[in-house]
């Protein structure tokens, strides 16, 4: 299973949902690279800059990232792959890898209205001193302004603001486009809009896409759906 979600979408909450709820392995490259990152390894070594700028790992390294996770025991029922692929060599390197390992490719792009995501997004603000994140609509402090432990004065990071938030969405857009085209065309694909929607009931009916999804295709194999 693929989730793709613009950032701001939600798409962290409903990975962490799925996964519990389905019982198979969260697997995100950005997680990986990081944690090769934090060991230190050649792997780290190689992507750290890479990823500091912001720019995308060859896909050589990410698709062997993941075809030596999905070899592993755990995946052997399926998986929830997040932040993979990001591009059309990734995309076909993950449909080919599914069909030498019986596996199906679901494809769910969580959209949200990138008004939304604006709001959202832009009302964060943060604790400098402990880390603590509030929103000015959905989670502010008790006192305006100032973090809730530290008393500290909240701050917008850099990364919030708006015309930053505006250009990754544009970003998303150009990178993702091309992949959901090619899943569109090829794969079962699920499209849910999640703008307004309480996540564990976007999370209840995401996995009803998928338990239908999974029935169709054990229909279509076993000739009971033709
Ligand atoms: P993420 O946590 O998914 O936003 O990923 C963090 C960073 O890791 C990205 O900005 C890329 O530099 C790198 N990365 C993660 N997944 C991929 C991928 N599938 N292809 C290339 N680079 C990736």
């Amino acid at each position: 299973m693929v989730l793709f979600g613009p950032p701001g979408s939600g798409k962290g909450t409903q990975a962490k949902l799925l996964t519990e709820m389905l019982g198979l392995p969260h697997v995100s490259t950005g997680d990986m690279l990081r944690e090769h990152i934090a060991a230190g390894d050649a792997l780290g070594m190689e992507v750290r800059e890479i990823i500091k700028a912001g720019q995308l790992v060859p896909d050589y390294l990410v698709i062997r990232l993941v075809e030596d996770r999905l070899d592993r025991a755990d995946c052997e029922a399926g998986v929830l792959l997040d932040g993979f692929p990001r591009t059309l060599d990734q995309a076909r390197m993950l449909v080919g890898m599914a069909e030498g390992r019986g596996l199906r490719v679901l494809v769910i792009h969580l959209k949200v209205d990138y008004d939304v995501i604006t709001a959202r997004l832009t009302g964060r603000r943060l604790c400098p001193q402990c880390g603590t994140l509030y929103n000015i609509r959905l989670k502010p402090p008790i006192v305006a302004g100032r973090c809730d432990i530290e008393g500290a004065r909240l701050i917008v990071r850099e990364d919030d603001k708006e015309s930053v938030i505006r250009q990754r969405l544009v970003g998303y857009d150009a990178q993702t486009m091309p992949v959901l085209e090619y899943f569109f065309a090829r794969v079962r694909f699920f499209e849910v809009d999640g703008s307004d929607r309480k996540p564990e009931h976007l999370a209840k009916e995401i996995v009803t896409w998928i338990r239908s999804a999974i029935d169709a295709d054990t229909d279509e194999i076993s000739g009971e759906g033709l």
